[in-house]
């Protein structure tokens, strides 16, 4: 156990934050590779670690991190920085909100200043942390709440972790509530938490069990209410659920329910189950599947399924078996097929969701997700339930083939064409040639709205000598100290040129290339070869110089510059090694 750092306090003034004895404080506490390690999977490589880069799409690792200097880079897609950075970018929050998260994770309390009503969102988050005690406390004084919730299998410790609380049936008593606690009416409102009605404001949730969803630090954002099934039996039956509207918290199509507590696992069992419902995904979790996300829409978006995509590449679909549950399925898993994911299905059973199959048995649950089947699978295995020949067929083309269409990895979509022909009992020509038919129809931009980008394969061309020169600037920057070395690099590489190098904006990726290429026992060695391999390709651009020079001269029969020129190309040809 490292032990417990000193109390700091930081004094936020204005939005301009100067606190780097913090910052390299908690980078001192947080060894950079546990905390990248904490988002995607690390493998050691030589002194630093690898792992593939979470801000594009890659198969194979370029995402590169150093211990020693606290920093990453991305051979890919060039993306650089230190934890702090990472923490921004992978999140999607800024510099206050990364320092939050890796400021806790390090134990370093931070002290904001309270400045006037203090920065919106914070507001916003306040609120929605209120409303959410308001929620829990009223729980536990309604009988049919907690009645409600026993029956359907939460037990209470699972109450108490997912923050499960309940909305009083009445039309203003959390708006009175927050109102007397400080907040305006603008505040509530534009926490999503009241709707004008004719007669005034009123609660949005009322009479219902809530689930707060919360955002990826773990803090509520938003709620989702499940009816009472008392208020479910009257004559014009409200919504069984009802969520909160869009906010500047909470964005529908980014958000998964428990995503903050399923990051861990899903990257540790390397699987994401994905299912529809909150009371689901509590089960699901309560029963140890802690791997576990659930949707707040429809289908799977790119932008979730991406943030899945940086822990695993592997998702497993509960969705309910009617036709809702299993258009949302096929939805998702076409936009995961298109990031080369791996997608599976879990077969309910008719009627039911995953809630039901685990309060019955656990162990069922298990054996549902162990016995998953990929998605072309699943469906093509519908077939058999399909009679005529020419019936099976038309199934398989509307709900086998367009999966099939959007594997990219050839060789596996291959072997799906191979199996489905034997399943029908098809050729696979013709099986290939229908799926090229919708390929085709996907790439004249029927499709364009979600078809994920793909790794960019262009990378700009570098000259041999900028290659060389980077590469000399990567050593003079790995080894600061070597005094003889930086004389020895400028007494060939220009002068100007080498400054400009050394204060480049890019000069963490050339201390990276040179880590990559070469260790430190030969690095010094490689130093002169590179030095002197440098010095040749100088000679030989200049040699090209001279010969277009002389060409030019012979051309305008001007002798005595030819003469002069001539001797220059000797020399210098002389100095060129072969
Ligand atoms: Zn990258």
């Amino acid at each position: 156990m490292r032990a417990s750092p000193p109390i700091t306090n930081i004094y936020c003034k204005h939005r301009l934050i100067h606190m780097s004895d913090t910052t390299e404080k908690i980078k001192e506490l947080l060894p950079i590779e546990e905390v990248i390690g904490g988002y995607i999977k690390l493998q050691k490589a030589g002194g630093n670690f690898k792992g593939l880069c979470p801000f594009h799409n890659e198969k194979t690792p370029s995402l590169h991190i150093s211990p020693d200097r606290g920093s990453y880079y991305c051979f890919g897609c060039g993306e650089n920085g230190d934890i702090f950075s990472f923490v921004e970018q992978f999140e999607g929050v800024d510099f206050v909100g990364a320092l939050k998260i890796l400021a806790d994770k390090a134990h370093v309390p931070i002290e904001w200043q309270e400045q006037g009503s203090g920065n919106k969102n914070d507001r916003l988050r306040k609120v929605m942390h209120d409303a959410t005690r308001f929620y829990e406390k009223v729980l536990v004084k309604v009988p049919k709440a907690l009645e409600y919730i026993e029956k359907r299998g939460i037990a209470n410790d699972t109450v108490t972790s997912f923050r499960i609380g309940y909305a009083p049936n009445s039309w203003r008593m959390l708006f009175d509530w927050l109102t007397k606690n400080g907040y305006t009416k603008e505040e509530v409102e534009q926490a999503g938490l009241i709707k004008a009605g004719p007669s005034g404001f009123y609660d949005r949730l009322r009479g219902r069990v809530i689930f707060p969803i919360f955002d990826v630090s773990g803090r509520p954002i938003a709620f989702s209410g499940r009816i009472l099934p008392e208020h479910e039996q009257v004559e014009k039956a409200p919504a069984k659920y009802i969520n909160s509207p869009e906010t500047d918290l909470y964005n529908k199509s980014e958000v998964l329910y428990g995503f903050d507590r399923a990051k861990q696992e899903m990257r540790e069992k390397d699987q994401c189950i994905v299912v529809e419902g909150q009371m689901d995904l509590v089960m699901s979790h309560q029963a140890g599947f802690k791997n576990t996300v659930a949707l707040s829409g429809t289908a799977l978006t790119l932008g979730q399924l991406t943030r899945i995509q940086r822990l695993t590449n592997t998702i497993v679909l509960a969705f309910d078996a009617d036709g809702a549950g299993l258009r949302a399925a096929s939805r998702s898993a076409e936009i995961a097929l298109g990031l080369d994911m791996e997608v599976k299905v879990v077969a309910l059973p008719d009627g039911s969701d995953p809630a039901d199959v685990i309060i019955e048995s656990e162990s069922k649950w298990k054996d549902m997700i162990e016995s998953a089947e990929n998605i072309v699978l699943f469906y093509l295995h519908k077939t058999y339930d399909v009679t005529g020949v020419r019936e099976k067929l038309r199934y398989a083309q509307s709900n086998v083939l367009p999966f099939i269409a959007r594997i990219g990895n050839k060789v596996e979509q291959e072997h799906f064409v191979q199996v489905t022909s034997d399943t029908l009992g098809s050729t696979p020509d013709a099986v290939r040639e229908e799926v090229q038919k919708i390929q085709f129809k996907l790439a004249s931009g029927n499709n364009s709205e979600q078809t994920p980008v793909k790794e960019s394969t262009v990378t700009p061309v570098r000259s041999r000598i900028t290659t060389l020169e980077e590469q000399i600037a990567g050593i003079i920057l790995s080894r600061k100290d070597d005094v003889e070395l930086r004389q020895k690099c400028e007494s060939i590489v220009d002068k100007e040129r080498l400054k400009n190098l050394l204060e480049s904006p890019k000069t963490e990726k050339y201390v990276y290339e040179v880590e990559q290429l070469y260790s430190p026992e030969v690095i010094a060695d490689e130093a002169k070869n590179l030095l002197h391999n440098l010095e040749q390709e100088y000679l030989r651009k200049e040699l090209e110089h001279i010969t277009r020079s002389l060409r030019e001269a012979e051309g305008r029969g001007e002798q005595a510059r030819v003469d002069q020129l001539l001797a220059e190309h000797k020399t210098i040809s002389q100095k060129i090694q072969h």
